[in-house]
């Protein structure tokens, strides 16, 4: 039996919210948890991102705060009654825009703060009053220290994604933000995993907590179909490009392990013909939201990213995930292919194995609890073998769109103009164009039968489709129109 927000009895203005959201039923943690949270017990929840958990603990805090429900204009009003903590300035704008969604017909007030901007326009909104606040820890802590923010009368707090949280060192804050609240109140936390460190926190700030597990803990989503191929480093760009043309996939996330590997990756796809841009830690903030931003409008069909750069982005139902290197930690695996597969979708994660994989995949076995099956990739007779490449005339490497280094990341962009192409003469020496034309064979799974929702008005074909039609436009009502912020992501500590 699916359980349908009908039997919630919410309020009308939060019924009238959901159903403009379309969802037909709710999911696994929604069914599990909004009954609690309406009970005012604290919870302990595993689940992952992209499980429908914002709304497991949104609607069931709106419908209790129901009753505080004003049109007043008066701060006093409007007290700070819950506050929702994230580990990043990214997660932190998702869930605030989720909220607002769900409160949009009531009086209830929400926003977010987080670092990287000037406070001056956070203490304003913070001052006029707020009832859902929705915040990173420092620059909550900075709110509270300048007494913009007043947490005396907070009556549910949600530690949200509390184990990327700890592993990023919030500990120190969340001990003090905790500190400041009265204690008594409704505590949430919710996390992809259990870890020892996740259960100490819970003892000391949940009381008697129910404990919901809608998935088991460090497991993958099962909508996602996973493939472990065995592949040479050499030929894996080559399987990236046939699994895409296999699987007449649109868009896809790459992930790699470190910044310098990410680059020239990225730059290697590009001359390879993909529209491919990459998000790593040396990027500047303005770059990465650029790199974000051509992404989400179907401008870039590859996003090649480090982990922790492509932390808590909120692009959604990614229809595939590659992992060009397997995790060095675990963990990330499972991060990274919850970018796939969401809220019921179905998704593909394929991971690339060389030989030197042996003790990450090991790692992967034991936090999965499962072997993990290696399959070989036959690779098609008219594939293009990319590693194939020779210098041209004068030592220079000239590529074109079907033309690739043999090592990734060597050539100027100038030498791939078009113009020094024509002067030296190349052309004539150029390996036959690809013939991408082929229908993909017949997939496995019906969700790849369709056409992947276009991201954007200004989205293009995929570059490995040169001839397929355009799919019909619309932006993926997964892809969210995103307010702009100064900056993305958590504190580099990745490697290069
Ligand atoms: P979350 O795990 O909260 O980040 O949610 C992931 C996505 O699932 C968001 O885009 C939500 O809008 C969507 N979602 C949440 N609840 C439901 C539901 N009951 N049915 C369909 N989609 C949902």
């Amino acid at each position: 039996m699916t359980a349908s927000f009908s039997n919630l009895s919410l309020a009308e203005p939060l019924a009238r919210a959901v159903a403009e959201m379309g969802y037909e039923s709710m999911t696994p943690i929604q069914a599990e948890a909004i009954p609690v949270v309406l009970t005012g017990k604290d919870v302990m929840g595993a689940a992952q991102t992209g499980t429908g958990k914002t709304a497991a603990f949104a609607l069931p805090l709106l419908q209790r705060m129901m009753k505080h429900e004003n049109p007043s204009t008066s701060p006093a009003r409007h007290p700070v009654r819950a506050l929702v903590l994230l580990p990043t300035r990214e997660l932190a704008v998702q869930v605030a825009e989720q909220v607002e969604l769900y409160a949009k017909y009531t009086n209830l007030r929400s926003m977010v703060v987080f670092g990287g901007m000037d406070m001056k326009p956070q203490t304003l909104e913070l001052k006029r009053g707020v009832e859902i606040l929705v915040a990173t820890p420092g620059r909550l802590l900075d709110h509270i220290e300048a007494k913009n923010a007043v947490l005396n009368q907070v009556e549910y707090v949600v530690l949200d994604e509390a184990d990327r949280m700890l592993d990023i060192g919030f500990l120190p804050d969340l001990q003090r933000i905790l500190s400041y609240l009265p204690k008594q109140r409704t505590t949430l936390l919710f996390s992809a995993t259990f870890s020892p460190e996740i259960r100490r926190l819970a003892n000391s700030y949940l009381q008697d907590p129910v404990t919901i597990e809608v998935a088991r803990p460090n497991a993958t989503a099962s909508t996602v179909e996973q493939h472990f191929y065995s592949v040479a480093d050499e030929d894996k760009r080559r399987a990236l490009h046939q699994t895409l043309r296999q699987r007449g996939m649109k868009q896809a996330f790459v992930f790699v392990n470190s910044k310098l590997g990410c680059a020239r990756l990225a730059r290697s796809l590009e001359r390879e013909g993909l529209k491919t841009t990459a998000l790593h830690g040396d990027k500047s903030q303005d770059e990465r939201l650029k790199a974000l931003e051509s992404f989400k409008k179907g401008e870039v069909d590859l996003l090649v990213c480090t982990d922790v750069a492509a932390r808590g982005l909120d692009i959604k139902d990614v229809p595939a995930v590659f992992n060009f290197d397997i995790p060095f930690n675990a963990e990330d695996y499972i991060h990274r292919i919850g970018r796939t597969g969401r809220a019921g979708a179905s998704g593909l994660a394929v991971s690339f194995v060389s030989n030197s994989d042996g003790r990450l995949m090991a790692d992967l076995e034991k936090l999965l609890k499962s072997k993990i099956e290696l399959e070989a990739i036959e690779f098609e007779e008219d594939a293009p073998d990319i590693r194939r490449q020779g210098r041209i005339n004068d030592g220079r490497r000239m590529y074109a769109a079907d033309e690739v280094p043999d090592e990734p990341g060597v050539a100027p962009r100038s030498a791939r103009q078009p113009d020094n192409a024509q002067r030296d003469g190349a052309r004539a020496e150029r390996p036959p164009r690809r013939d991408f034309s082929r229908p993909p064979p017949v997939s496995r799974d019906p969700f790849f039968d369709k056409p992947y929702e276009a991201p954007g008005e200004a989205a293009a074909a995929p570059a490995w489709e040169p001839t397929s039609p355009r799919p019909a436009r619309s932006i993926s009502a997964n892809i969210k129109p995103r307010r702009r912020v100064a900056a993305l992501f958590r504190p580099e500590t990745e490697t290069s």
